[in-house]
């Protein structure tokens, strides 16, 4: 069984569920996209009709109570990917034009801005989250 697989099946059972049939299509579908979130729309459209409406919109509920996936907003709609346990952390470069999603996993430097900055403030930081929004080199060269 891939590493992944085994996160997703641990996570699912540590929040009292299991592996449903439409559970698992969700995740094998999100496994499936090389690090590309999609949006709530898209998962529906490739899984239905094989699963039908409202038990994707369960299994993504449940998906995310269990943190088995993730929120990334971008604008006021949100896509959804597995995650930080599946990819480690990382941060996103956001394209506002195309939509595109670029991870981005070599920041040492920012993690311990963001520590430091905590640390003035006398805070604790367990968790953030920081997507970075702008035009990607693609759509600025079609300008
Ligand atoms: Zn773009
Ligand atoms: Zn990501
Ligand atoms: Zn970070």
């Amino acid at each position: 069984m891939p590493y992944a697989e085994k996160i997703y099946l641990t996570k699912l059972k540590s929040a009292g569920l299991s592996s449903t049939q439409p559970r698992y299509l969700l995740y094998e579908l999100l496994s499936s996209r090389d690090h590309q979130p999609m949006s709530v729309r898209d998962v529906i459209a490739a899984l239905c009709p094989r699963v039908d409406r409202a038990s994707v919109y369960r299994a993504l509920k449940a998906f995310e109570q269990a943190g088995i996936i993730q929120r990334v907003s971008s604008g006021w709609k949100y896509k959804v990917e597995l995650s930080d346990d599946f990819h480690g952390h990382h941060h996103h470069l956001i394209c506002k034009r195309c939509g595109r999603i670029t991870p981005v996993d070599d920041h040492d430097s920012l993690e311990s801005t963001l520590e430091q900055v905590s640390r003035k403030y006398a805070f604790s930081m367990q968790d953030h989250q920081l997507e970075i929004k702008g035009i990607c080199a693609d759509c600025k060269r079609q300008n």
